[in-house]
């Protein structure tokens, strides 16, 4: 018997979706681009509920705005949109490289930032969690906001509340990259990684974002890591974080981080890679992404130097050739 088809609703406002949710609750599901639901229903893991609840004419889901010290981007903005605003992609990087990274060109069209972080297993969410991403949500006829990372690890046991909506994903301005990456008080560096078996359509092995500052001491500060990938439910590492604050930027810098990460990160397995193999990949990409920046610093801090030299010789050459 072919299957009943769905009844669709189109709520104008978020306070009208909720309302919709709450009353037919298991029943009806919201739907933003419909890319990762199609692919659950396809493969026989989600049944296609009683109703679905169309979020695409929500106004408060829509667009990109700097608002309360934080960037805040709509849960309807496609994961192309992502990629290419200049507001992200200058100043959030990480994160136009996450979106880059998931899927092909016409799923990114269609998905959406929103669907992404509610799947708790995307690849937009290390970014996040590595800007401290801040999540908002429609609960009945309340807003609420909440750290992506608490989110995150109230999940792990079980959604904590299905029928909420989220509205934005906050970005605050303070974790954005300063202009030319200096921010004045040492240099700061970022990177996104996503490692897999095939760079899209397959779930990855390990997805990685870090970011941080090397002071003008030359020490590590504000170091943010997040890892994820696969069905590993993705987090930031806070004890990792604390004793790399104002540890040297060298190499000693560079082992501590893998062999932390080695004992800190549990990655779930899949029928393809063990637990242990994601792991020693976490630890390898994020120990190699930290010795880059610390080659970096010291690559440029040797540039400079020798440039300050040069100048400080030039007016000695010049009075040399004045007098003689
Ligand atoms: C070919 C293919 C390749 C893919 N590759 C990747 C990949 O490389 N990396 C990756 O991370 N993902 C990948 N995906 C999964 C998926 O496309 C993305 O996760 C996408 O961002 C989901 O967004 P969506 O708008 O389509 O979500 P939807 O399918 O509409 O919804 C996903 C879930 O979120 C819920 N939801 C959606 N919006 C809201 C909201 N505002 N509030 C509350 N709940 C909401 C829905 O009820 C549903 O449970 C792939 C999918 C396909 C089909």
């Amino acid at each position: 018997m072919p299957a009943p088809i769905p009844a669709v609703w189109h709520p104008q406002n978020a306070e009208e979706a909720c309302r919709l949710k709450r009353r037919f609750g298991e029943d009806a599901v919201y739907v933003s681009g419909g890319t990762l639901l199609r692919t659950q229903w396809e493969a026989g893991d989600r049944q296609v509920p009683a109703g679905l609840i169309d979020l695409t004419a929500v106004k408060e889901l829509r667009g990109l705005e700097e608002e309360g010290g934080a960037l805040a981007i709509g849960a309807l903005t496609t994961l192309t949109a992502c990629r290419r605003e200049p507001g992200v992609q200058n100043r959030f990087p990480l994160l136009a490289e996450a979106a880059r990274a998931i899927a092909a060109p016409p799923v990114r069209n269609l998905a959406t930032i929103g669907g992404n972080v509610l799947s708790e297993v995307g690849d937009s969410l290390p970014a996040l969690l590595a800007y401290e991403a801040r999540l908002e949500w429609q609960q009945g006829e309340e807003v609420r906001t909440q750290a992506a990372a608490e989110w995150l690890e109230r999940t792990r046991g079980g959604p904590e509340d299905a029928n909420r909506l989220l509205l934005r994903i906050r970005l605050p301005l303070e974790a954005a990259e300063p202009d030319g990456g200096d921010g004045g008080n040492g240099r700061t560096f970022g990177f996104y990684e996503k490692i897999g078996r095939r760079e899209t359509f397959v779930p990855s092995s390990v997805t990685m974002a870090i970011r941080g500052r090397i002071d003008g001491g030359g020490r590590l500060r504000d170091i943010r890591l997040a890892a994820g990938g696969g069905r590993t439910i993705p987090k930031r590492f806070p004890l990792l974080e604390e004793r790399l604050e104002g540890a040297a930027a060298d190499d000693n810098a560079v082992l501590t981080l893998h062999r932390l990460l080695l004992e800190q990160y549990a990655p779930a397995p899949d029928p393809f890679e063990s637990a242990d193999y994601r792991k020693r990949v976490a630890a390898n990409v994020a120990a190699s992404h930290l010795w880059k920046a610390i080659r970096n610093q010291e690559g440029e801090r040797r540039a400079g130097d020798a440039a300050q030299s040069r100048e400080q010789r030039r007016p000695m050459a010049d009075e040399a050739g004045r007098t003689g």
